[in-house]
């Protein structure tokens, strides 16, 4: 039986309305929609989204995601002032930039995520980015890392073993460690990922992909529970307790993690500028 936190509050209140109003103007995406977030009602309500740039069509095909999969309009160069006009409409001071994956592009999107940061930047915001692998194309990590954002996020979203059945057979789970490690080495940028519990790893899995992402330098670790977004996705193999949600926090937190989230509800933006503002060094 699905429990109390599974079921999905209905979005309303001012600023949702607002929110909704500012995106739909300037035709922009967010993840908190696209990914069907748990959190939508909570996060708009508050003031904060997750725009997701490049389009609302990504060229993988995740097994958990609800993201549209198939062929992609082409970018839209007029997207980074949009993005910027809507964080002043909205007045947002820590905004979270994420993009569906662009294999079809020969920079798979690189220099138009730059784009981006860079507008976004000039309205004083904190930026944080939640980006594609890229491939594993470090030339490609280095024009968003030259755009200077504060938290570069990269998910691995599941442990090793699991992750040829739940993410898409371009994504790996060493070439994502990769693309962690090189931004860390290359930058000292702050970095996070992400994992979802409920998929059908073991805690002994969970704690060897925390110390996985610890010796590629992450110093931010959120950890969620998968929730089905709807029936075309996998489904759920546990709903995880929220004492185990508890015990992987203390766990992350002994394996030297400045910031960790851990909670059902919890996914890679969530409370994203507390995260940004109470992570311990
Ligand atoms: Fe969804 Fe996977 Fe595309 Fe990301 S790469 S938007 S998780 S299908
Ligand atoms: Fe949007 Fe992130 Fe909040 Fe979900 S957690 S609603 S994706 S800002």
């Amino acid at each position: 039986m699905k429990p109390e936190y599974a079921k999905v509050y209905i979005p309303g209140g001012e600023n949702y309305a607002h929110i909704k109003k500012t995106l739909r103007s300037r035709a922009l995406f967010t993840v908190c929609e696209e990914a069907r977030c748990p959190n939508i009602a909570e996060c708009w309500d508050s003031g904060t989204a997750t725009f997701m740039i490049m389009g609302g069509i990504c060229t993988r095909g995740c097994r958990f995601c609800s993201v549209t999969h198939g062929h992609p309009m082409p970018l839209d160069p007029d997207e980074p002032r949009k993005v910027y006009e809507s964080v002043i409409a909205m007045g947002l001071d820590y905004v979270v930039i994420t993009s569906v994956d662009r294999d079809d592009l020969p920079d798979q999107g690189a220099s138009h995520f730059a784009s981006v940061i860079r507008e976004v930047k000039k309205t004083g915001a904190v930026v944080e980015v939640l980006i594609p692998d890229f491939q594993g194309r470090e030339d490609l990590l280095d024009i968003v890392i030259d755009a200077q954002p504060s938290v570069i996020a990269h998910n691995i979203e599941t442990v090793e073993r699991l992750t040829p059945s739940v993410r898409d057979r371009r994504a790996s789970y060493r070439q994502s460690l990769h693309v962690l490690r090189y931004i860390k080495e290359r930058s000292g940028i702050t970095t996070k990922s992400s994992i979802m519990l409920g998929l059908g790893e073991t805690d002994e899995e969970v704690e060897r992909a925390l110390d996985d992402l610890r010796q590629a330098g992450v110093d931010i670790v959120t950890i969620g529970q998968y929730l089905r977004p709807s029936r075309r996705q996998m489904p759920v193999v546990e709903y995880s307790s929220m004492e185990r949600f508890r015990k992987m926090e203390r766990v992350a937190y002994s394996k030297g993690f400045s910031y960790v989230a851990s909670g059902p509800l919890v996914r890679s933006s969530y409370r994203a500028a507390e995260a940004w503002v109470s992570r311990r060094y």
